[in-house]
């Protein structure tokens, strides 16, 4: 799906096949309001604190500019300021109580044209791009307007998820005294559930074959009971205190028979590696990385690495170790690129330079993450909390929102950045989707640094790439050193 140049696989670039009096017709019907800028659209509630830190828990975002008063006070903006990545929150409509209730379809052009596609059965719908720019920051007590143009609707499209159109809307966002705050150009993909090239009958997900098991004996059932419960052992010395490890019936230090155990903290780096690439085993995911581990408390020990090409694999890189549960009451150890720590201190403007690597960030995708984010985002579209639901839409299962891409995008770069980073935009092409399950790995690197008057203005590449393929790539425009203009 993330094959092509476009979105999804999309071709939203050719012409139609003979789209035929009728799809004239439709095409035409929805086109009509492109252009058209609906009424403007005032938040149900200000910017605030709880709602902040309520989207700080679930993305994870540890920055305390947005959520620790003495911390923020002390920093560049003398109070708290919210995420740069919520500006499209505030305005989010609600789930029962909706919004102001002057709001109806007519109100936005968008919603006319959804329901138009509704209607026609192209019921499934996926966000594929989405821009965001930040022209002030935003504080508690700030009201937020928004003011929708449908900037455009594409012609049917044949795409991996089905035959759909394009919609593009543009968002204007204003605080209560008019200002400009920011803007969204946001598009997604109507499409028709179980036209793609995977349709929901895809027969490609056959049985998986049982992975090997591990060879095990009655010495090393301590080892294998270990795993199950957690721990990975590493075998230690009674007498002597020596670790060692595949484990063995004496001591390789001094002889002695008396043999514990310790638990391993799961930290680790990468002493070496290898990639087979034949014969391949059909119970494995390619590529296959055999990772040499060696842990901190000073053994080394022989595991996959998951969750990184081996284009990314370097020596002495950081790993964390994780578990993987095979069907036949196997628990195995693995590790993964380590999850990078948020910066306390923010880079300054002259210490990065063009291709300067950001840390590997695996995120792993669970149902937990999907769901909370979804809700912290104010998002309450059922394809990201009821797998029936979703799959009726044609997806295998529940799928992570654009709001949560953007959101933990946001908060890496930050971590690596420092707190008091300045954001100016951020760019994201969506094509597969985070589902439960899978763990996305974000990569990034300096693309361009343009200096002036004390700041640096850097502009970020980044891919966050799941077992599908990529699933965001994008870039992000930051500002380190004196912010230019000061501040709102
Ligand atoms: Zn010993």
């Amino acid at each position: 799906m993330a094959d092509s140049d476009t979105p999804l696989g999309g071709r939203p670039g050719s012409a139609g096949v003979n789209p035929g009096e009728e799809k004239a017709e439709f095409l035409a019907a929805l086109c009509a309001q492109v252009g058209a800028t609906g009424k403007p659209w005032t938040a149900r509630d200000p910017v605030s604190e709880p709602v902040i830190r309520a989207w700080c828990d679930a993305m994870a975002d540890g920055n305390p500019l947005y959520t620790s008063p003495d911390r923020a006070a002390a920093g560049p903006y003398g109070g708290i300021v919210a995420p740069p990545a919520m500006l499209q929150v505030w305005t989010m409509v609600g789930l029962h109580l909706g919004g102001p209730p002057e709001r109806a379809v007519e109100d936005t052009p968008s919603a006319g044209v959804y329901q138009l596609l509704d209607d026609a059965g192209f019921v499934g719908v996926v966000a594929t791009n989405a821009t965001y720019s930040y022209d002030r920051l935003l504080r508690p007590g700030h009201l937020l307007t928004g003011t929708q143009t449908l900037a455009e609707v594409s012609e049917e499209k044949s795409t991996g998820l089905g035959v759909g159109h394009f919609v593009t809307t543009e968002t204007l966002y204003t605080d209560q005294d008019g200002n400009r705050v920011g803007s969204m150009t946001l598009r997604i993909l109507k499409f028709r559930p179980g036209t793609g090239r995977q349709g929901p009958e895809d027969d490609t997900a056959e049985e998986r074959p049982v992975r090997p098991r591990p060879a095990t004996n009655r010495s090393t059932d301590w080892f294998w009971d270990g795993c199950r419960a957690g721990q990975l052992r590493i075998q230690a010395c009674d007498d002597c205190g020596h670790l060692q490890h595949p484990p063995a019936v004496r001591c390789l230090s001094c002889g002695g028979a008396d043999l514990g155990h310790t638990i391993a903290s799961g930290r680790g780096t990468l002493y070496s590696w290898a990639v087979p690439h034949y014969p391949q085993a059909p119970a494995f995911d390619y590529p296959l990385v055999v990772g040499l581990v060696e842990l901190e408390e000073g053994v080394r020990l022989v595991s996959n690495v998951t969750g990184v090409r081996p284009d990314q694999l370097n020596v002495e890189m950081p790993l964390e170790l994780h578990w993987l549960d095979t069907d036949d009451d196997t628990t195995l150890h693995q590790f993964r690129p380590a999850a990078p720590r948020r910066r306390d201190s923010t880079l300054a403007a002259g210490e990065l330079e063009v291709g300067h690597r950001l840390p590997l960030s695996p995120v792993p995708i669970d149902t937990l993450l999907i769901v909370s984010t979804a809700l912290a985002t104010r998002d309450f579209q059922d394809v990201h909390h009821d797998p029936d639901a979703a799959r009726a839409k044609g997806t295998p299962d529940i799928f992570m929102n654009i709001l949560t891409s953007c959101g933990i995008v946001s908060r890496w770069i930050g971590d690596w950045a420092g707190p008091d980073v300045g954001w100016q935009s951020i760019d994201l092409r969506l094509g597969a989707p985070n589902h439960p399950g899978d763990t996305m790995t974000l990569s990034g690197s300096v693309t361009a640094v343009k200096s002036a008057d004390g700041h640096d203005l850097v502009t970020v590449g980044f891919e966050g790439a799941n077992s599908l393929g990529t699933h965001v790539s994008g870039t992000a425009e930051l500002v380190f050193g004196d912010l230019p203009g000061g501040e709102a």
